[in-house]
């Protein structure tokens, strides 16, 4: 390839999207030299991590950007969540999750993705020793003992190499990067979609956020700024495209018809979006000077919203490992982010969470979409325990407020500099 000149950092991360941001942020105040790139710009409308949709922060995440110094503008443009009201359709009873049983202000915070990204660009832009290359694309990948090679092309159609130390690859749940870096996924398609997109319910949503498993598939309505609702529809890839082609009136109908009446009616149903789901794993998390952080390393169902959470876990867990290497180095200019015994133990680190939100998800995916009457007798089961048997709704609690397990210094809010 014709490249025009050579940079070298410490650390490139490849993707500057939700995870990829959010991890050079968390790694500037160690010093190092750092390069994101990403190929879309954030003010573009095809930005595929910066969009519409709207995200619910968990509490690990939410202490992760408090010991990073961002929280104060994120919690400005976002809304928190005090209870989860659980509903099954065509059934009675409810179960909830509350976040002063939990004794906690909130059990997560509600934000738009393109209100993120404004935050985490403009953090960016603030950091000396960090260069976003963007519109940038990776288009191969070289490792050697010493380093990682990668050849970029800029948005004017020029090309780059770049080396460095470590390579990470937050390219997303399609992640060219991990297929470059020489590692596989598995990848299985769920054959649904979700729908997303916002809307206005006659009653005051307060602070609730509402989970309704359906026979078409579950719905989730978070509330965001001005009583309005974001909801996610997780629904079959054929009724994805019929509810897509309803006019506004008939799409709120069919919403309303699934959801019932317990915030009055809906009305002002706003730009609908479609998502693919499938569930990918990576087959391993490091390569000698390679790295998977978020969806590159998992790309999970949204059911439970833990995709972003996770990552940020993975986020927070690398940060710990590169800090403590450096800390431990008697010099710090042979300081190695890229050594082999730190990304191991960052490989060991991230997999049990990660197998467990993924076992997590995928198991309710299955047993909340199912439509066979064993799934439907275990469900009822499942969510009569779920509020009676004690302990059970705390620990589903922590699990999904991601404060199970052992925590990195970055997701207990604390700084790691
Ligand atoms: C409908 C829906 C709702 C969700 N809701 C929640 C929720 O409430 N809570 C939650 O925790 N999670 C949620 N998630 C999951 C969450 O959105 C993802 O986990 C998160 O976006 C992953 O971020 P990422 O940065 O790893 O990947 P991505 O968001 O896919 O970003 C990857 C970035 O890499 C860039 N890129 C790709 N290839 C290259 C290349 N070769 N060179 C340079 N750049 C490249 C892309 O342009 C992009 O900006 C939801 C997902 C969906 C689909």
């Amino acid at each position: 390839m014709g490249d025009k000149a050579e940079r070298h950092y410490d650390i490139v991360v490849a993707g500057g999207g939700m995870i990829g941001s959010s991890l050079a942020l968390a790694l500037a105040p160690l010093g190092l030299t750092l390069a994101v790139v990403e190929a879309v710009a954030r003010t573009e409308s095809a930005q595929p991590s910066f969009d519409d949709r709207s995200t619910a922060l968990s509490r690990s995440t939410q202490k992760t950007f408090e010991a990073m110094g961002l929280w104060p503008d994120i919690v400005a443009g976002s809304t928190p969540i005090r209870r989860i009201h659980v509903s099954d359709r065509g059934r009675f009873g409810f179960s909830h999750v509350d976040a002063a049983e939990q004794g906690v202000e909130a059990l997560g915070y509600v934000v738009v993705n393109r209100v993120l990204g404004t935050v985490l660009q403009s953090a960016i832009h603030d950091v000396r020793e960090l260069d976003l290359l963007c519109p940038a694309t990776i288009r191969d990948v070289e490792i050697d003992d010493e380093h990682a090679n990668v050849h970029v092309e800029h948005g004017d159609g020029s090309f780059e190499r770049l080396s460095c130390r470590l390579l990470v690859a937050a390219d997303g749940a399609a992640s060219t990067v991990r297929s470059m870096m020489g590692i596989s996924a598995q990848r299985s398609d769920y054959g649904q979609c979700a729908i997303v997109g916002n809307l206005m319910p006659e009653r005051r949503i307060d602070h609730q956020a509402y989970e309704r498993f359906t026979e078409r598939g579950p719905m989730a309505l978070l509330p965001v700024t001005d009583n309005r609702a974001a909801f996610v529809w997780i629904v079959s890839g054929s009724d994805a495209r019929n509810l897509l082609a309803l006019d506004d009136a008939a799409c709120v109908a069919a919403m309303q018809e699934e959801f019932g009446f317990r915030l009055g009616r809906f009305s002002k149903i706003g730009k609908r979006a479609a998502y693919p789901l499938a569930l990918s794993k990576a087959s391993r998390l490091t390569v000698p000077r390679g790295v998977l952080v978020g969806n590159s390393a998992h790309g999970l169902h949204p059911v439970a919203a833990q995709g972003f959470n996770l990552g940020m876990r993975d986020v927070a867990a690398l940060c710990d490992c590169i800090a403590d290497a450096a800390d431990a180095a008697d010099d710090p200019p042979v300081f190695d982010p890229g050594d082999a015994a730190l990304l191991s133990r960052y490989a060991q680190w991230r997999r049990v969470d990660q197998a467990r939100l993924v076992g997590i998800t995928d198991g309710l995916v299955r047993l909340f979409g199912s439509r066979s009457a064993p799934a439907r007798i275990l469900r009822n089961v499942g969510m009569l325990g779920f509020d009676i048997v004690p302990g059970v709704r705390t620990l589903f609690a922590k699990q999904m407020m991601g404060l199970s397990g052992r925590l990195p210094r970055l997701s207990r809010g604390v700084p790691i500099r």
